[in-house]
């Protein structure tokens, strides 16, 4: 096991790693910018260096200032956490020049994954189901118009670069298919500075179903089931749980192997996340490839007992996977909403500022903080604006909603504008409740949760 890991990010999930490490008795190094002189994640370390400006660019993302804080401090490996350098194919390579290991995949594994018609192609060859489209070199509105007719609309655009859900448009009919095109286009050329695309059949009541899957460098391969994150706004997760509810036995093994056929494809080691659509009628499909860790992965180690950032540090040490599949086994419901600094009603615009009274709801065997924030602390225009994420667990879904209920009614923010209103009518919400839900569940009860 190594005796000292940098943590190459700030906020919950590097406080989040450091615990594990600390609990392993595995030294931690955290860096910070200008504004997380004071953070929570600086003072959690065991020692600490300064990398620079405020702006990610100028430290977190500045991946040769990572490296030099390896050297001068002796960390023998990096944990990315996720986002910045977390998928960082160039950072990977600067690593092991440099004799760093870095807590994750294969840099081969994060190239393969790095873009969606890619991933997609290598899919196909490992017989994991596709969302039939088209996902080739070529590129022309007219080819996408071809491909879209031949399907039959509605149809969906999408960057192969593209990531936050960005750089996507639904097409309903063959007249909006050049605009589309245009704008997810330039989209994507400012976002991703890529503007490749593909096109996939559009499903219009799909659910998000991910498999967690864990690999390590002695050829084995496990999942860790499921968790759903169907609850979106603007394609973007907003509560996560595992299991999924209604999901049986057999799509559950089926969904498990297809996500170890996808991570074996790529040579995965590490923890990956594979994410499908669900149709109603059952069928599957592959989506993308997330080489990291989630920041849902809590509902996962919930359910499991398992802490996926001691198997990370494990595996990348060299160490085998601690367990088979037959012997991992899921127990009770968990669920994980993010509490952000925010305003639902002023189409959730990020608010910054002091939070001058923050009372989050005492932990225990049902509810879990995961932050990186103290009263006191400012919230910054510099970085995402989460607070922390709120897990609870529970041994059925109903006692995990009443937990959630109970936890958000405790959460006291003041100073700052937080979703934490929005998250409490979204939970109540009688079609959440019973799990009338798909991706467009926010959307279509727009007028109830606003
Ligand atoms: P990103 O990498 O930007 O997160 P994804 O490809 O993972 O993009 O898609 C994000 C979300 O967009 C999905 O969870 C789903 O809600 C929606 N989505 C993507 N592709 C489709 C599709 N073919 N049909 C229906 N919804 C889709």
């Amino acid at each position: 096991m190594f005796t000292k890991i940098l943590i190459a990010n700030r906020g919950e999930i590097a406080c989040r790693v450091i615990k594990t490490a600390r609990r392993m008795g595995v030294k931690t190094v955290a860096v910070y910018s200008d504004a997380d002189a004071g953070a929570m994640h600086v003072a959690m370390a065991d020692e600490a260096y300064h990398i620079g400006g405020s702006a990610a660019a100028d430290s977190y993302l500045v991946y040769e200032k990572i490296i030099d804080v390896c050297k001068k401090s002796g960390a023998q490996a990096v944990h990315p956490g996720y986002g910045f350098l977390s998928e960082n194919a160039a950072f990977c390579k600067a690593l092991a020049e440099n004799d760093i290991t870095f807590i994750g995949p294969p840099v081969g594994a994060i190239e393969a994954m790095g873009s969606k018609s890619e991933a997609k192609k290598i899919m196909e060859q490992a017989d994991v189901p596709l969302v039939p489209g088209y996902h080739g070199e070529e590129q022309s509105v007219e080819l996408m118009r071809e491909h879209a007719n031949k399907m039959g609309y509605p149809v969906i655009l999408k960057a192969a670069a593209g990531g936050g859900g960005k750089g996507m448009r639904i097409v309903w009919k063959e007249s909006e298919i050049e605009d589309a095109w245009d704008s997810a286009r330039r989209e994507a050329m400012k976002g991703f500075g890529d503007d490749h695309m593909l096109v996939e059949k559009y499903l219009t009541k799909p659910r998000h179903v991910e498999i967690q899957v864990f690999a390590d460098s002695h050829d084995e391969c496990v999942y860790l089931f499921e968790r759903d994150c169907s609850v979106q706004r603007r394609h973007q997760k907003v509560v996560e749980e595992a299991p999924a509810p209604n999901m049986t036995q057999d799509l559950r093994h089926k969904m498990g192997v297809a996500a170890c056929n996808a991570a074996r494809a790529i040579g995965y080691v590490g923890a990956g996340t594979v994410e499908f659509l669900l149709d109603e009628d059952g069928s599957f499909y592959f989506m993308e490839m997330n080489t990291r860790l989630q920041v849902e992965h809590p509902v996962t180690e919930m359910i499991t007992g398992e802490d996926l950032v001691e198997w990370q540090l494990r595996v990348a040490a060299g160490q085998a996977i601690p367990v088979k599949q037959d012997d991992l086994s899921m127990s009770g419901h968990s669920m994980e909403v993010r509490i952000y600094a925010e305003d639902p009603n002023n189409d959730f615009l990020p608010a910054t500022g002091e939070l001058k009274h923050l009372r989050t709801p005492k932990e225990s065997a049902h509810v879990r903080i995961d932050t990186g924030v103290r009263e006191g602390d400012e919230v910054s225009i510099y970085y995402d604006p989460m607070i922390s994420k709120l897990i609870v667990w529970a041994d059925t879904r109903e006692g995990a909603l009443r937990h959630m209920r109970k936890a958000l009614a405790d959460y006291q923010v003041v100073g700052l504008t937080t979703n934490i209103e929005f998250l409490a009518t979204l939970v109540s919400h009688p079609a959440f409740v019973n799990f009338d839900v798909d991706t467009g569940f926010i959307e279509r009860h727009e007028n109830d949760l606003f």
